[in-house]
């Protein structure tokens, strides 16, 4: 096992060098590629070597500014309100066509820029990206309203109508699904976008959102600015020509946002921000496939997953065998340059997550969690950090409070349902949880329980883009994805008439 482990050591070996230039530095604005009013730029670094990929046009107010002044534009005077919705549907499905056809090179961008395996790039998020937009191209022609009953002689009805310009943060965990799950639902029901994307990750939405304009979008419709958080990300939080702002990211970053929303012009916010999620595994588990599924919980995506199975919770009657193969699985897993074949783990994103995931471990260690494998860095250099898993680890260390969001599983022990509900629930967070059972009553008594947005019965990370997401206490506000995040984007006007000559007078 060990002799696996470092035959996938590639890191000190060249890294590959992928086949695609990078077009689009400029910020996106009005249908045009443009530099930063400033003339500023910021560099997007490799992860697996921490060299410059390219400059990127560095956006601050000034281009806020000019970006809702083009959302604007396009939302009051139009096209984008104004085209019939069979229109604007048409446009997305020819963006997701397009998204499609460019699969590959899409791919190896986020792969270089985020450092996620190629294959996951190529294989699971660049076609979910896909799904998403021609699920949220068909929803463009099903927004209608209601009629509604009133007392008296009235006509009621509701009209529901776009926000305005929608504001949207994003993430660099994953930039483009989260690209997808945000510009979706806003450009189906009619608004017009301004996004700030992640500073670790700006290019593969410039990328894409090239495609949408080569499918016919009106300039204007959607704009990227590329930048940081407290300037150009605050800057359109704060904006008072915006109606909506979308956010997904830290805990911390959410609060802030909401109060720039409150101190501004009170623009509707939601919010899908940390978790520490439980992943519980019963005492009539069949124990490998609890080991299998509980290692993708935590260790997909380098463990950078808002919703990470970060608290492995395991019965007693089968701790011991779990810890001994869950330690197995992780020796196993495959760590090195994502570009390769068959690498189940690239490196983290960037240094300080690097730093922060390698502090969290000491902690782990000084608080007295039993250390079963990794806790180091992995390679000599870029971001990779070896999959590391600690048993014994007890509520009130650090290591099963915070959000690591790296490849460090934490597992602990429980003796009994009622009180792993208890210590599962006791947490400021509550984006998701799963549970690993064979009994139906065991699995609605803690479904029914367990206080969080999601929970995957033996699944996990099932993200159709029909399924609603979002958390519970301080994991966010609202849902996005399916049926629910479509109201996130409309205004409901209520319509009365009164009927002076009813027809069954
Ligand atoms: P962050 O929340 O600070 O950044 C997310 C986005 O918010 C980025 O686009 C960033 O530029 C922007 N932002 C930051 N400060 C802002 C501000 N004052 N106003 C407006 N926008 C602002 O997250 P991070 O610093 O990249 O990562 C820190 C931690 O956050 C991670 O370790 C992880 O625990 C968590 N995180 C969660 C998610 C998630 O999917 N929920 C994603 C990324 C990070």
């Amino acid at each position: 096992l060990l002799a696996k482990y470092s035959t996938a050591a590639v890191v000190d070996e060249q890294p590959i060098k992928p086949l695609v230039q990078v077009e689009h530095t400029g910020l996106l604005i009005d249908g045009k590629f443009v530099d930063a009013a400033s003339g500023k730029t910021f560099p997007t670094l490799d992860p697996r070597t921490g060299e410059v990929i390219a400059h990127v046009a560095e956006g601050h107010s000034e281009d806020i500014d000019r970006a809702v002044a083009a959302a604007r534009k396009a939302f009051d005077i139009g096209p984008w309100p104004k085209m019939t919705a069979y229109e604007r549907q048409k446009i997305m499905l020819r963006a997701a066509d397009l998204i499609e056809k460019h699969n590959d090179e899409i791919a190896t961008l986020e792969t270089w820029d985020n450092g996620k395996p190629y294959e996951q790039s190529r294989q699971v998020e660049i076609p979910m990206l896909v799904r998403l937009i021609r699920y949220y191209a068909g929803w463009a022609d099903k927004i209608h309203g209601l009629t509604v009953p009133a007392d008296g002689a009235y006509h009621v009805q509701t009209l529901h109508e776009p926000i305005g310009v929608a504001g949207q943060i994003i993430p660099w965990n994953f930039p483009l699904l989260m690209f997808a799950w945000k510009v979706g639902p806003a450009l189906a029901c009619g608004n017009t976008v301004v996004m700030k994307t992640a500073e670790q990750t700006p290019l593969s939405a410039l990328y894409t959102a090239r495609l949408f304009l080569e499918a016919g979008l009106p300039p204007g419709v959607l704009n990227i600015v590329s930048g940081f958080g407290p300037t150009a990300g605050a800057a359109l939080a704060s904006h008072m020509d915006v109606d909506k702002v979308a956010f997904t990211g830290s805990t911390a970053t959410g609060k802030v946002i909401l109060q720039l929303a409150a101190q501004s012009n009170l623009k509707q916010v939601t919010l899908e921000l940390g978790g520490k999620s439980p992943f519980i595994v019963c005492e009539d588990a069949d124990v490998d496939q609890a080991v299998e599924l509980a290692h993708f919980a935590l260790f997909f995506n380098q463990g950078q997953c808002c919703c990470a199975g970060s608290r492995t919770f395991v019965h007693e009657r089968v701790y011991d065998e779990f810890v001994e193969k869950a330690k197995i699985r992780a020796l196993n897993r495959s760590v090195g340059d994502p570009f390769k074949s068959g690498i189940e783990q690239g490196p983290q994103i960037d240094s300080k997550q690097f730093e922060k995931i390698l502090r969290y471990i000491r902690s782990g260690v000084d608080t007295g969690a039993t250390l079963e494998t990794g806790g180091e860095r992995h390679g000599s250099k870029g971001y990779y950090i070896q999959p590391t898993v600690f048993s014994n680890v007890q509520d009130d260390m650090l290591i099963a409070k915070e959000e690591i969001f790296g490849p460090v599983q934490t597992i602990l022990k429980f003796k009994n349902n009622e009180e792993v509900i208890q210590r599962a629930n006791n947490s400021k967070y509550g984006l998701a949880a799963g549970i690993f059972t064979q009994n139906i009553d065991t699995a609605n008594t803690l479904t029914r329980a367990l206080k969080v947005g999601t929970v995957w019965v033996n699944c996990y990370d099932v993200f159709d883009a029909t399924i609603p997401f979002g958390g519970y206490k301080m994991s966010g506000q609202g849902r996005e994805k399916g049926e629910y995040s479509i109201k996130n984007y409309l205004n409901v006007k209520a319509v009365v008439t009164p009927l002076k000559n009813p027809a069954w007078l």
